[in-house]
Protein backbone atom coordinates (compact mmCIF):
# COMPACT_ATOMS: atom_id res chain seq x y z
CA UNK A 1 0.00 0.00 0.00
CA UNK A 2 1.34 3.80 -0.87
CA UNK A 3 1.90 6.10 1.75
CA UNK A 4 1.57 10.15 1.20
CA UNK A 5 4.97 10.07 1.82
CA UNK A 6 6.25 7.90 -1.44
CA UNK A 7 3.77 9.85 -3.64
CA UNK A 8 6.21 12.74 -3.01
CA UNK A 9 8.88 12.22 -6.72
CA UNK A 10 12.36 14.28 -6.39
CA UNK A 11 13.64 15.37 -9.70
CA UNK A 12 17.23 16.38 -9.12
CA UNK A 13 18.56 19.58 -11.03
CA UNK A 14 14.81 20.46 -12.30
CA UNK A 15 14.32 23.05 -13.72
CA UNK A 16 17.74 24.35 -12.83
CA UNK A 17 21.26 22.77 -11.21
CA UNK A 18 21.22 22.47 -7.78
CA UNK A 19 17.33 22.05 -7.48
CA UNK A 20 15.82 19.05 -5.42
CA UNK A 21 12.02 19.42 -7.51
CA UNK A 22 9.31 17.74 -5.37
CA UNK A 23 6.67 16.68 -7.89
CA UNK A 24 3.29 16.81 -5.64
CA UNK A 25 1.36 15.48 -8.82
CA UNK A 26 1.72 11.83 -8.43
CA UNK A 27 -0.68 11.98 -5.24
CA UNK A 28 -3.28 12.77 -8.08
CA UNK A 29 -2.90 9.22 -9.76
CA UNK A 30 -3.99 7.80 -6.49
CA UNK A 31 -7.58 9.19 -5.09
CA UNK A 32 -8.28 7.47 -1.80
CA UNK A 33 -4.64 9.01 -0.61
CA UNK A 34 -5.60 12.30 -2.07
CA UNK A 35 -9.32 12.10 -0.84
CA UNK A 36 -7.65 11.57 2.81
CA UNK A 37 -4.92 14.65 2.21
CA UNK A 38 -7.89 16.65 1.38
CA UNK A 39 -10.01 15.92 4.76
CA UNK A 40 -6.59 16.37 6.48
CA UNK A 41 -5.98 19.76 5.32
CA UNK A 42 -9.42 20.79 4.90
CA UNK A 43 -9.65 20.34 8.91
CA UNK A 44 -8.02 23.03 11.08
CA UNK A 45 -9.09 25.47 12.81
CA UNK A 46 -7.58 28.76 10.76
CA UNK A 47 -9.64 27.46 7.45
CA UNK A 48 -12.83 27.26 9.37
CA UNK A 49 -12.39 30.60 11.14
CA UNK A 50 -11.77 32.38 7.00
CA UNK A 51 -13.89 33.69 5.21
CA UNK A 52 -12.29 32.41 1.87
CA UNK A 53 -9.30 31.03 0.12
CA UNK A 54 -6.91 31.79 -1.81
CA UNK A 55 -4.51 29.07 -3.69
CA UNK A 56 -1.69 29.77 -5.73
CA UNK A 57 -0.86 29.58 -9.51
CA UNK A 58 -1.03 26.43 -10.82
CA UNK A 59 -0.60 23.64 -8.37
CA UNK A 60 -2.16 25.22 -5.25
CA UNK A 61 -5.13 25.38 -7.56
CA UNK A 62 -5.59 21.65 -7.41
CA UNK A 63 -5.24 21.74 -3.78
CA UNK A 64 -7.37 24.90 -2.99
CA UNK A 65 -10.28 24.30 -4.98
CA UNK A 66 -10.82 20.68 -3.84
CA UNK A 67 -10.64 21.93 -0.32
CA UNK A 68 -12.72 24.49 -1.02
CA UNK A 69 -15.23 21.99 -2.22
CA UNK A 70 -14.69 19.94 1.27
CA UNK A 71 -14.77 23.08 3.53
CA UNK A 72 -17.36 24.88 1.47
CA UNK A 73 -15.23 27.54 1.48
CA UNK A 74 -15.14 30.39 -1.21
CA UNK A 75 -11.72 30.18 -3.31
CA UNK A 76 -10.06 33.10 -4.89
CA UNK A 77 -7.30 32.49 -6.66
CA UNK A 78 -3.21 34.26 -7.20
CA UNK A 79 -2.10 34.21 -10.33
CA UNK A 80 0.45 34.41 -12.87
CA UNK A 81 0.92 37.88 -15.01
CA UNK A 82 -1.24 38.26 -17.58
CA UNK A 83 -3.46 35.84 -17.21
CA UNK A 84 -6.28 36.90 -15.12
CA UNK A 85 -8.76 39.97 -16.94
CA UNK A 86 -10.27 43.71 -14.87
CA UNK A 87 -8.55 45.50 -12.45
CA UNK A 88 -5.84 43.75 -10.91
CA UNK A 89 -3.15 43.64 -7.84
CA UNK A 90 0.63 42.37 -8.60
CA UNK A 91 3.52 42.00 -6.48
CA UNK A 92 7.15 40.92 -7.95
CA UNK A 93 8.90 38.38 -5.66
CA UNK A 94 12.32 35.95 -5.62
CA UNK A 95 11.57 32.08 -6.24
CA UNK A 96 14.25 29.41 -5.15
CA UNK A 97 14.86 29.67 -9.06
CA UNK A 98 14.74 33.01 -9.70
CA UNK A 99 11.95 35.64 -10.29
CA UNK A 100 8.09 36.06 -10.37
CA UNK A 101 5.23 38.16 -9.97
CA UNK A 102 1.53 37.03 -8.77
CA UNK A 103 -1.58 39.34 -9.26
CA UNK A 104 -5.00 39.17 -7.40
CA UNK A 105 -8.24 40.49 -9.34
CA UNK A 106 -9.14 43.56 -7.17
CA UNK A 107 -12.93 42.51 -7.57
CA UNK A 108 -12.47 39.14 -5.60
CA UNK A 109 -10.54 40.47 -2.91
CA UNK A 110 -12.93 42.96 -2.05
CA UNK A 111 -15.58 40.28 -1.63
CA UNK A 112 -13.91 38.57 1.54
CA UNK A 113 -11.76 40.08 5.19
CA UNK A 114 -9.74 37.12 5.81
CA UNK A 115 -7.75 34.09 3.75
CA UNK A 116 -5.92 30.86 4.05
CA UNK A 117 -3.33 30.89 1.83
CA UNK A 118 -3.10 27.08 -0.06
CA UNK A 119 0.02 26.24 -1.68
CA UNK A 120 1.98 22.74 -2.75
CA UNK A 121 5.26 23.24 -1.69
CA UNK A 122 6.38 26.18 1.07
CA UNK A 123 10.30 26.36 -0.17
CA UNK A 124 12.14 29.93 0.46
CA UNK A 125 8.93 31.90 1.22
CA UNK A 126 8.78 34.17 -1.31
CA UNK A 127 5.97 33.07 -3.09
CA UNK A 128 3.48 33.12 -0.04
CA UNK A 129 4.95 36.24 1.50
CA UNK A 130 3.91 38.00 -1.89
CA UNK A 131 0.40 36.78 -1.51
CA UNK A 132 0.58 37.93 1.93
CA UNK A 133 1.66 40.92 1.17
CA UNK A 134 -0.88 42.20 -0.88
CA UNK A 135 -3.13 40.97 0.81
CA UNK A 136 -2.19 43.12 3.77
CA UNK A 137 -1.49 46.27 2.02
CA UNK A 138 -5.57 45.25 1.02
CA UNK A 139 -6.19 45.20 4.90
CA UNK A 140 -7.09 41.85 4.55
CA UNK A 141 -6.63 39.39 7.30
CA UNK A 142 -4.55 36.11 6.92
CA UNK A 143 -5.43 33.55 9.31
CA UNK A 144 -2.65 30.71 7.88
CA UNK A 145 -0.72 28.73 5.28
CA UNK A 146 -1.96 24.95 4.44
CA UNK A 147 0.45 23.58 2.30
CA UNK A 148 0.98 19.86 1.32
CA UNK A 149 5.00 19.84 0.94
CA UNK A 150 7.62 21.98 3.19
CA UNK A 151 11.16 22.14 2.42
CA UNK A 152 12.08 22.86 6.20
CA UNK A 153 16.04 23.68 6.16
CA UNK A 154 14.76 26.78 3.84
CA UNK A 155 12.77 27.99 7.03
CA UNK A 156 10.00 29.62 4.80
CA UNK A 157 8.04 29.82 8.06
CA UNK A 158 10.12 31.79 9.17
CA UNK A 159 9.36 34.79 7.25
CA UNK A 160 5.35 34.18 7.95
CA UNK A 161 3.83 35.93 10.23
CA UNK A 162 1.08 33.38 10.29
CA UNK A 163 0.58 29.92 11.07
CA UNK A 164 1.59 27.22 8.95
CA UNK A 165 0.34 23.77 8.32
CA UNK A 166 2.50 21.13 6.05
CA UNK A 167 1.40 17.62 5.91
CA UNK A 168 4.58 16.85 4.98
CA UNK A 169 8.12 17.95 6.20
CA UNK A 170 11.00 16.91 4.00
P1 LIG B 1 9.06 29.53 -2.40
O1 LIG B 1 8.56 30.85 -2.86
O2 LIG B 1 10.56 29.46 -2.43
O3 LIG B 1 8.50 29.15 -1.05
O4 LIG B 1 8.58 28.46 -3.46
C1 LIG B 1 7.31 27.91 -3.41
C2 LIG B 1 6.66 27.83 -4.76
O5 LIG B 1 7.57 27.45 -5.78
C3 LIG B 1 5.57 26.80 -4.76
O6 LIG B 1 4.48 27.33 -5.51
C4 LIG B 1 6.17 25.58 -5.41
O7 LIG B 1 5.27 25.03 -6.33
C5 LIG B 1 7.43 26.09 -6.13
N1 LIG B 1 8.67 25.44 -5.67
C6 LIG B 1 9.75 26.04 -5.11
N2 LIG B 1 10.73 25.19 -4.84
C7 LIG B 1 10.27 23.98 -5.23
C8 LIG B 1 10.83 22.65 -5.19
N3 LIG B 1 12.04 22.41 -4.70
N4 LIG B 1 10.06 21.65 -5.66
C9 LIG B 1 8.82 21.89 -6.15
N5 LIG B 1 8.25 23.09 -6.21
C10 LIG B 1 8.96 24.14 -5.76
Amino acid sequence: MKKLEDLILTYKDFPKKGIDFKDVLEILHYPNIFQDLILKMSSNQFLKNAEAIISIDARGFIFGSAIALESSKPMIVARKPGKLPGHTLTREYDLEYGKNSLSIQSSALKKFNSFVIVDDLLATGGTVNCVSSILQDQKKQILGLITVVELKELNGRLKLDFPVESLISL
